[in-house]
């Protein structure tokens, strides 16, 4: 048996961390097997769905790299199939025509909860014979499942064990609406059993929903899938998801500055185990990927990890796509900034001593952005609280030393900064922290060697001329 998932989302919200995971699951598992993962934008639901939310989870599941394995399906065209199966059902005598009227309905509902019974339908209609044109009756009728009347039904679900309901919770659902129009649930299935679906990976509030979804199944005689029903995420606090906890739009992720790769490996390890490893490449993931590592208990979202993570991916990035992604981020805030093909060399150069400070490409991005600045410089309170109270003659005989070297490599300049400390009786980080400050504008940056490497002597000398020249009136804010 080949596998075949689905990721089904309904197009009335963004796709959201939760809604990630669950594609990501069904990735994993396929490509663990070599079967196929597909996409479902179920759509029936007209008046909640909408063009530019599909297309916001479409574009989120892309830069996921979690795309299907062919064009995504929409529910709404396969209407037409799911008219036809709850007609063969009504032939298989495995459903019926239901002319209950609104009020009829009402009073059964108001009935069970004045006599504390679960509202549910009586099922009035169940053997009554009668045609589709009942003259009597004079409303259209509704197509409804014959479930279960007794007995238990049991679902063995991968994540959860054996979950057993009692028949008599289930009835006689709607499959087909008056309006001709078939219900969510029987769409579902329909559409899984058409697609050939062999495993459900979803989350844990459609748990329910399997019960009802499984008497559609067995009524068609359609051998049901394996289901795995992921436990919820929650807050850090062990509430339920919010924005604060991090219940955001994936496009927001990608905005704060994470990399897909590492939001993949964060949604992995939320809900899913393997030992203790925290970082699982993509490869790896494809490899190790069960349903049975699956936890049962809900996931807590915690930044902090994830920020973790997102530091390990940058560290281990390309450094040319880095640069690249740090020069979109700064051309998109480009104040002050000088971004010619030099500037870009420049950061490019200074990768790796930049990456290993960042947690987010945003991060990252602020902290390359002294390479490109234009002067005057714009200083941090830190920085300027230092250069207000260090002597600028020493910083001019500095510029001066380092005017006159005749290489302007970095183990050069290095020699010449701590033999010029040393000649002048003061620690290296008294000469190097004011350089720092002056050079980018603050007094947190990779080695200053290298940075004054990169930025060539010219464009260094220019940098320390113009605080401590300035510097004997005021510093430029
Ligand atoms: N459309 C449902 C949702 O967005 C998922 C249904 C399913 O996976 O069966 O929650």
């Amino acid at each position: 048996m080949s596998v075949v998932t689905r990721f089904a989302p309904s197009p009335t919200g963004s796709l959201h961390i939760g809604g990630a995971r669950t594609a990501l699951f069904n990735f994993m598992f396929a490509r663990h097997h070599g079967g196929r993962y597909l996409l479902r934008i179920e759509d029936t639901d007209k008046k909640r769905s909408n063009m530019k939310i599909v297309d916001d989870i479409l574009n989120g599941l892309d830069w996921l790299g979690l795309k299907g394995d062919a064009d995504p399906i929409f529910q709404h065209k396969q209407i037409n199939r799911h008219v036809e199966v709850a007609h063969q059902l009504l032939q298989k005598d495995k459903a019926y025509y239901c002319y209950c009227s609104p009020n009829e309905l009402k009073l059964m509902r108001e009935n069970a909860r004045a006599e504390g019974r679960q509202p549910r339908y009586d099922s009035s209609w169940r053997n009554r014979k009668l045609s589709l044109n009942a003259p009597q009756v004079g409303i259209k009728p509704v197509i409804r499942i014959k479930a279960p009347l007794s007995g238990e039904t049991t679902i063995v679900d991968a994540v959860r064990g054996a979950v057993t309901v009692m028949n008599s919770q289930l009835d006689d659902m709607i499959i087909l609406r008056a309006d001709g129009t078939p219900t969510y649930m029987h769409s579902v299935v329909v559409d899984d059993h058409d697609i050939g679906v062999t495993h459900v990976i979803r989350g844990e509030d459609h748990l329910n929903n399997t019960f009802r979804q499984a008497i559609i199944y067995q009524a068609m005689g359609w051998k049901l899938p394996t289901f795995a029903h992921i436990p919820l995420i929650y807050g850090s606090d062990g509430s339920k998801l919010s924005k604060r906890h991090g219940a955001l739009d994936i496009s927001i992720y990608r905005k704060m500055g994470y990399l897909p790769e590492a939001l993949n490996n964060y949604l992995l390890r939320l809900g899913w185990s393997y030992g203790n490893e925290e970082i699982i490449s993509h490869d790896k993931a494809i490899e190790l990927f069960n349903l049975s590592g699956i936890g049962r208990s809900p996931s807590r979202f915690d930044f902090a990890k994830l920020e973790n993570i997102n530091g390990h991916y940058i560290r281990k990035g390309d450094n040319n796509q880095l640069t690249d992604m740090v020069l979109a981020n700064l051309r998109s805030d480009a104040n002050n900034l000088d971004l010619k093909d030099s500037i870009k060399l420049r950061i490019y150069l200074g990768m790796n001593g930049l990456k290993t400070r960042a947690r987010t490409i945003n991060e990252l991005s602020n902290n390359a952005r002294f390479y490109a600045a234009n002067l005057p410089l714009s200083f941090d309170e830190k920085a300027r609280h230092l250069l207000d109270n260090c002597e600028a003659d020493i910083f001019s005989r500095l510029a001066q030393k380092l005017t006159e070297l005749s290489s302007f490599q970095e183990s050069d300049i290095k020699d010449a900064i701590c033999i010029f400390a040393k000649n002048n009786a003061l620690k290296l980080n008294q000469v190097t922290q004011p350089l720092r400050a002056a050079v980018t504008g603050s007094v947190n940056s990779p080695s200053i060697f290298e940075i004054l490497s990169i930025l060539g002597k010219k464009e260094s000398i220019r940098r320390i001329d113009a605080v401590f020249s300035i510097k004997r009136t005021r510093l430029p804010k």
